[in-house]
């Protein structure tokens, strides 16, 4: 006699659970919607894994021992596996983090006075391949999960043991500025910055979340109708030819599009007096001339925006070089009389590779395009060694 079990398709593995991790407010009240149960479950969970850091359901006491048991057949809370940790002797601290699959990406927190800075990353490696950047130049495994990416401000505050602990934030802010383009893992992206704004999670004010993009226009139009984060955009170029090469989207997205998306994002605001971040990273002989500079001033005329002027931070596959201090200063100049705020970002973390376009991690490269670099580099190597 054949069992109902018998019919059942044979499962090979177990069901997934959610992971509870990376779910928005908003998610979260529907998932205990959809388990029969009230929605203010989803408040207690949610302070639960990112105000206490708790990520053990059996201890979250005020759920009651039957929904304890209904949840741990159903959902987990798994942040991502801290690989490695470095600490600069400047006070800035690099962690390699495992994520799921094999990857490996990086973060870095960057202390300054009474702020502290965490860049996170958003994807394992970046299918863009803009021309200075080290990330773009190890090809793309796959798009971080919300779960990995809010992981990644849990696992930091709780490196320095931080959850409730009256020791003050130690994360005031934070950049999705690490490896990956934001806008290219947009739903996860948004979901991960939710929590960061979110009372019951980390309460960040919004000026205090930064997402940088290389200006993926579409994606910038939908973020304006639901984030109201604080937005920077890569320029690197004061012209379409010149940014065509260093920056490969331009090709689809070029500046005068990027520029008018972003003004479009500033107008659906509800505080009219934000700005755009601009930035700009400055390469030797290729974007850091006067006359460069002069441009950039013409193009930005009545833009709302800072520039913030980051001097390139060399890495192994690149011949760029960083302009010198004067040529920095020179190009500042321009901008500051033409009466820009301009700021320079300063290197930190040197001595353990934490600036930016430094983050590498470990990407499987699904584009071929990481060997492609290694040929192109050896094959330079043997001509000019
Ligand atoms: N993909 C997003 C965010 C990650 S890159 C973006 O492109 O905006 C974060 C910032 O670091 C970007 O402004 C990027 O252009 C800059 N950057 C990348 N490589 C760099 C390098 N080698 N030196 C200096 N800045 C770099
Ligand atoms: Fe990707 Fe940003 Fe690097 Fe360009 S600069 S390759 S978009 S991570």
């Amino acid at each position: 006699m054949t069992s109902i079990s018998d019919t059942l398709p044979h499962r090979t593995q177990p069901l997934a659970r959610v992971n509870l991790m990376g779910l928005s407010r908003a998610q979260m009240e529907q998932f205990f919607l959809d388990l029969g149960e009230k929605k203010f479950r989803a408040q207690q969970v949610l302070k639960w894994i990112h105000h206490a850091g708790v990520t053990r359901i059996e201890e979250m006491s005020n759920l009651g021992k039957l929904l304890r048991e209904k949840l741990l057949e159903v959902a987990e809370v798994r942040p991502p596996e801290i690989a490695s940790q470095q600490d600069s002797s400047d006070g800035t601290r690099k962690w390699g983090i495992r994520v799921d699959g094999g990857g490996l990406v990086e973060m870095v927190l960057i202390p300054a006075g009474n702020r502290a800075t965490l860049c996170v990353s958003s994807q394992v490696g970046c299918s863009l391949d803009c021309t200075f950047c080290s990330t773009g130049k190890q090809g793309f495994q796959r798009d971080l999960s919300a779960a990995e990416i809010i992981g990644q401000l849990w696992l930091a505050i709780k490196s320095y043991d931080a959850f409730q602990s009256g020791k003050g934030r130690v994360v005031t802010n934070v950049v999705m500025m690490g490896m990956g383009e934001p806008l290219l893992n947009f739903e996860n992206v948004v979901a991960a910055m939710d929590l960061m704004l979110e009372d019951l999670a980390y309460g960040l004010s919004k000026r205090r979340v930064t997402l940088s993009t290389s200006g993926v226009v579409p994606a910038i139009d939908r973020l304006a109708k639901i984030s109201e984060v604080s937005l920077a955009v890569s320029l690197h170029a004061p012209n379409d030819e010149l940014r065509n090469q260093l920056v490969p989207i331009n090709r689809k997205y070029p500046i005068a599009m990027l520029l008018e998306s972003c003004r479009n994002y500033m107008a659906a605001q509800s505080d009219k007096n934000r700005v755009v971040t601009v930035e700009y990273t400055l390469i030797a002989g290729i974007n850091d001339q006067c006359d460069h500079a002069r441009e950039l001033v013409d193009l930005l005329r009545d833009f709302p925006c800072k520039i913030n002027l980051i001097p390139f931070n060399p890495f192994p596959q690149s011949n760029y070089r960083r302009p010198s201090g004067n040529a920095v200063s020179r190009f500042w100049q321009v901008l500051v009389d033409a009466g820009y705020i301009v700021t320079v970002r300063s290197t930190r973390g040197d001595d353990i590779d934490a600036a930016c376009g430094q983050l590498v991690g470990q990407v499987v490269d699904r584009t071929g395009r990481s060997g492609r670099y290694r040929a192109a580099n050896d094959a330079q190597i043997i001509t000019t060694g």
